[in-house]
């Protein structure tokens, strides 16, 4: 046998090694001449795939599927390591099942173990937490958990001069009266009653809150809610002659983001686009308004890569090919939605 046969058999051995080292500390492993991080793994992989368990049927087929599969030390030693951040016991023992039985070398593990943990994973609810990391030279970075609104104030206020906002005191940009909220009158008559705490809030700046949060902001401060009728709805608005600013006012109407499909840039990073162009006829109204970001406007521009329309009342985007997307408010399914307010 040439050395390299001999290393072939040692990589389709991974599990006897394995199942060698079970029992045995990892001190007990080097007296046999093995190297400490060799001990190491070869003790923390044995431990969960031949020590004790709950799940000893997953154990067994986690055994077998390693075996039939010639999984060499280091791919076990991974699936074992990886499994860690499964919390539940089972979830884990299902995820190393199913990997030891994947055919193919670590790099093909590692793409299937990145699917299946996505998948197994529950995501940890969020807690209002701040994390701080320093860089060495002088600066650190702060990532901070908490209140959308309240935190969307502090972003406001320290994004355009973060070393002077910090000198100035941290101030909290009253950003309240600057957004704007787009509410159904029907929702905000049940917000009103108490009855919306399953109503969502958009504001234009992205923020998004319950109705009930929503009526612990300073409502009187805010200037600019735009209430949509059921039965007049901003449809009507359209033909109305605004000011600029009202535009944007309305446009919210149609939506709080990017029309373009599957963008998620908040109004109030876009510009008002015309869906019909200026030079072609297209009116400054906001019945031919609708957000688009920087970029997806300079894409806009460009003809090939699809447009925004409106159809039926709805911002739409179309493809090249012609498949259509829709991306605003549908005006009328609200309004069939909600049946007519009690006068
Ligand atoms: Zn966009």
């Amino acid at each position: 046998m040439t050395d390299l046969d001999a290393l072939a058999m040692f990589d389709r051995c991974g599990f006897d090694f394995v199942h060698a080292a079970a029992g045995y500390t990892p001190a007990q492993l080097q007296a046999h001449g093995i190297q400490k991080d060799r001990a190491k793994q070869l003790h923390a992989t044995a431990s969960v795939l031949c020590g004790p368990t709950s799940h000893t049927k997953y154990q067994a087929r986690a055994e077998e599927g390693a075996r039939i599969n010639g999984h060499r030390l280091e791919t076990l030693a991974y699936i074992v390591r990886s499994s860690r951040v499964l919390r539940d016991a089972t979830a884990r023992w299902r995820y190393i099942e199913q990997l030891c039985n994947t055919a193919g070398d670590l790099v093909r593990i590692r793409h299937v173990a990145a699917d299946l943990k996505a998948e197994l994973q529950t995501p940890e609810p969020r807690v209002p937490r701040a994390r701080v990391t320093h860089h060495g030279d002088g600066l650190a970075t702060l990532r901070l958990t908490g209140p959308a609104a309240d935190l969307q104030g502090v972003y406001d206020a320290a994004k355009h001069d973060v070393a002077g906002w910090l000198g100035g005191g941290c101030p909290k940009a009253d950003y309240v009266v600057r957004v704007t909220a787009n509410l159904d009158l029907g929702d905000y008559v049940r917000i009103m009653a108490g009855e919306g705490d399953d109503v969502r809030v958009h504001f234009d700046n992205g923020v998004i809150v319950s109705g009930e949060e929503f009526v612990r902001m300073q409502l009187e401060e805010l200037g600019s809610i735009i209430l949509v009728g059921v039965m007049d709805g901003p449809v009507n608005a359209y033909h109305a002659r605004f000011a600029h600013p009202k535009h944007r006012e309305v446009m919210l109407a149609d939506s709080t983001t990017c029309t373009w499909k599957g963008c998620t840039r908040p109004a109030s990073e876009c510009d008002a686009h015309h869906m019909e162009e200026h030079q072609h006829g297209g009116e400054t109204t906001p019945s031919n308004l609708g957000w688009l970001c920087k970029y997806h406007n300079s894409q806009a521009a460009r003809g090939t890569r699809g447009h925004t329309e409106r159809r039926d009342g709805q911002i739409v985007y179309v493809s090249p090919y012609g498949n259509v997307t829709a991306t605003g408010t549908d005006h009328k399914a609200r309004a069939e939605h909600r049946k007519p307010d009690p006068p």
